[in-house]
């Protein structure tokens, strides 16, 4: 990571638009990506390779890839559901590629159709063809353990699960392994207690990112805690886009700006203008009216006397 101390993963047009039945026209997509881009993102997770049939709103996934890959110095990140998918995102250029592995089998069953079994089988493949690539075209290849800190269909989750399946997943190839709190159900005592748990399994260099929902509102706290310990990159959403339709005010990621706030004021280096970031916020916006956005730092604006820029 080149400059910043914590690295923050926009995945608003991923996570964020996913959930969204408007759709938003790849043009203000590009834009908005531009955008995000120029306030200082470092990574976007511009989409994900599912047919469409599946998820209209994500139909542009190719073509966002090629838009992000005009963008100098930008990482264009991209989800996976299977091999196929991964196969469109090397097609494409993509520079990291992201699959999820739901801990909770019965997620990973409607998630994405497949057994742990199955998807550790699915890993082990898409790893054989990224590591085949040159090393200069070989994208980054992480294993997303989803549902990791407890199941809205499953209940409780196990830790020890939690660790083999991090073991698991590395012993099939992929590169790294994230934790993420897909339900927004984690609190901070047992976010360090797993991140504890899977370093000691499997080194912390394999370990360096959580995905966090702030759907109960302990987003923050739990980046919080997560970055004390030495996270160093952390997925967030733009306007805290997403959450679930089904839900009213259930938010979804942890909400950027909020996030940049807090690590900035800390003295931590994002690399992120928060002017330019609001831009890009008001942009959305207005290419997608009646949005609901969340966050509080870009209605209150900064402290006095703070800048981050
Ligand atoms: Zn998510």
């Amino acid at each position: 990571m080149s400059g910043v101390d914590i690295l923050i993963s926009e995945v608003g047009p991923r996570d964020g638009l996913q959930s969204i039945a408007t759709i938003m026209p790849t043009a203000a997509k590009k834009q908005w990506i531009t955008a995000l881009a120029a306030a200082g993102i470092r990574e976007i997770e511009v989409g994900s390779f599912v047919p469409a049939t599946v998820l209209p709103q994500l139909a542009d996934t190719a073509e966002l890839v090629a838009h992000g890959l005009t963008i100098d110095g930008l990482q264009i990140a991209v989800l996976v559901p299977n091999f196929r998918g991964a196969e469109h995102a090397i097609a494409a250029g993509a520079h990291k590629i992201s699959i999820p592995l739901s801990v909770s089998e019965t997620h990973s069953l409607r998630n994405v159709k497949r057994s742990h079994a199955q998807m550790l089988e699915e890993i082990a493949r898409i790893a054989q063809l990224v590591n085949a690539l040159p090393v200069a075209k070989r994208p980054h290849f992480e294993v997303g353990l989803s549902t990791a800190f407890g199941c809205s269909l499953e209940g409780p989750v196990s830790e020890s699960l939690v660790v083999q399946l991090a073991e698991a997943a590395l012993a099939a190839g992929c590169h790294e392994v994230g934790l993420s709190d897909t339900t927004g159900s984690a609190h901070p005592v047992q976010l360090r207690r797993l991140i504890t748990k899977v370093w000691s399994a499997v080194g912390k260099d394999k370990l360096c990112g959580v995905h966090l929902h702030n759907t109960r509102g302990q987003g923050l706290a739990n980046a919080l805690a997560a970055i004390d310990m030495g996270i160093s990159t952390v997925d967030a959403s733009m306007g805290g886009i997403g959450g679930c339709p089904a839900a009213p005010g259930a938010s979804g990621n942890i909400v950027t700006e909020d996030l940049v706030f807090l690590l900035e004021s800390m003295g931590l280096e994002t690399g992120i203008n928060f002017a330019a970031l609001c831009a890009a916020r008001e942009l959305f916006a207005y290419a997608m009216p009646g949005t609901e956005l969340y966050g509080f730092t870009p209605l209150a604006g900064l402290p006095k006397g703070l800048e981050i820029t």
